[in-house]
């Protein structure tokens, strides 16, 4: 693993204008200069300063495409969270959007994987719905990829637990949201400290065959790159693509651990101009070589749930070896690599560009969309649905655990949500670190923490007037009736 990282702002830029020529280069620099300030003197476990992370994070979104906002908010992403630095400061200095991103990142800071398998599910769901702008989970990801670079800094219950979330959250949610490349990443920095033997028998098991493969593509590259020049097909480019560690690891593990079952150790890429071209390349490679039957598949026609799209195929190649191929336009290239994130890439390069405008298509349809068109996963979608986030808010107890409340719940509803002990002796509340009234209405993301009095008798029958959970209703109810001289429950 590597452990320093020493990425500089002249890194940030010269990665930013590779991808946006246009960036604006002035005000990213201003947020450098904030950022740096404000966490002067500050280190990272590594004994680095800790403004590395914040440009390696920034210096990752560049190579992402992403937009200026994005990047800015990825150099300021620590600094409401570690610094004294306030919401309104960066609100003022960089604009409501800049400031709306840090503030989303740093309430995902609090979502921590306990281990709990029902737990996850939750934690997923707050992750997309305290997540109103999808940039700030691409943001989470960025700086998740240099946490976990830098994860031997840390001692391993903490790596353990910080590569499960990494999995069990962030690269789940990357899959959703269409980021194959952002999950791949975020999983194979992740796997050799969740399953360390397993990760070291891998890639030992792969270091040969991969090599071999590899060898072997190096020819038939060529070869299809002079068939399709014979036949006027203009490729971006023909490559192979070695399959990510993590996802190879589980695939292996539905095959008996038979590595010769595994036909895209490496694939074959083609990326072509536009559709009709897909079509036409794979009908040349089949006319060379004959398809493995079953295994002709039009993620083009029908793409996957989440958004990807290909075609792909399986054949017989020279010399009786299987090669499986991708063939894809640019633009799906690009969409599957990076999903949602990619609409902000186009958006970025297209801004200065007149006339024509790229419709960005907005994060709730992204979900619907995703919703309608899953079949498998219907569980996890239909806990996605629109109506379930507007109407539930997530709080955390002091301890890092999520709280699923309706909307329009207060401090004790939490308090009985968490026991009923805890409601019928409520006597105060303090919210993310303020005293608050126990009526006060939660919103996403607040920290509380209950007070009870043990000597208090019970529940106050007012609470009646504003609680909206049902547990703490028939709760007060039951303990607030007069006693009656009938023996009914
Ligand atoms: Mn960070």
């Amino acid at each position: 693993m590597t452990v320093t990282t020493n990425t500089t702002i002249q890194d940030v830029l010269r990665k930013t204008r590779a991808k946006r020529p246009m960036a604006d280069i002035a005000l990213l620099k201003k947020a450098y200069e904030f950022a740096e300030a404000a966490h002067e003197g500050q280190k990272r476990k590594t004994g680095e300063n800790y403004m590395c992370h914040c440009l390696a994070t920034a210096a990752q979104l560049a190579d992402w495409g992403m937009d200026d906002e994005t990047i800015m908010a990825g150099l300021l992403h620590d600094t409401v969270e570690d610094t004294d630095v306030t919401i309104e400061t960066i609100t003022k200095e960089f604009g409501p959007t800049v400031a709306q991103l840090v503030e989303g990142v740093s309430k995902l800071t609090k979502v921590k994987y306990r281990g709990i398998d029902r737990y996850v599910e939750s934690l997923r769901r707050m992750c997309l719905a305290m997540a109103k702008d999808a940039r700030v989970i691409i943001i989470k990801c960025a700086d998740r990829i240099h946490n976990l670079r830098t994860l031997d800094a840390l001692p391993p219950e903490k790596q353990k637990r910080i590569a499960m979330e990494s999995i069990e959250i962030y690269a789940a949610i990357a899959n959703r949201l269409g980021m194959g490349e952002i999950r791949g990443q975020l999983e194979d920095l992740s796997f050799p400290y969740i399953l360390p033997e397993e990760y070291v028998w891998l890639t030992k098991k792969i270091e040969k065959p991969y090599e071999a493969k590899k060898a072997y593509l190096k020819n038939i590259i060529a070869k299809v790159k002079r068939i399709l020049k014979e036949n006027d097909i203009k490729y971006v480019s023909v490559h192979g693509r070695g399959k990510h560690l993590y996802s190879l690891y589980k695939k292996l593990l539905q095959h008996n651990r038979d590595l010769s079952k595994i036909y895209d150790l490496i694939a074959l890429r083609i990326i072509v101009k536009d559709v009709a071209d897909c079509y036409t390349a794979l009908g040349l490679v089949h006319e060379y070589w004959t398809p493995l039957k079953g295994r002709i598949k039009d993620y083009i026609a029908q793409q996957k749930p989440n958004g990807y799209q290909s075609l792909h195929t399986t054949v017989f190649c020279d010399q009786g070896e299987i090669v499986e191929f991708q063939i894809r336009t640019q633009k799906m290239h690009i969409e599957n690599e990076f999903g949602v994130a990619a609409h902000w890439q186009f958006k970025a390069n297209n801004k200065k560009k007149r006339g024509k405008k790229k419709e960005l298509m907005p994060w709730m349809k992204q979900i619907e969309k995703i919703q309608k068109e899953a079949v498998n996963e219907k569980q996890f979608l239909e806990s996605m649905k629109g109506d379930v986030f507007k109407n539930r808010i997530f709080v955390f107890t002091p301890q890092g655990d999520v709280i699923e409340l309706p909307e329009g719940a207060t401090a004790v509803d939490f308090a009985y949500q968490i026991h009923t002990d805890l409601g019928n002796h409520c006597s105060g509340a303090k919210v993310n670190d303020k005293i608050q009234n126990i009526k006060t209405v939660l919103k996403s993301g607040d920290v509380v923490e209950i007070f009870s009095d043990k000597k208090r008798k019970g529940p106050n029958p007012d609470w009646l007037d504003f609680v909206v959970t049902n547990t703490a209703r028939s709760q007060i109810k039951k303990m607030t009736q007069k006693p009656t001289l009938t023996a009914d429950q």
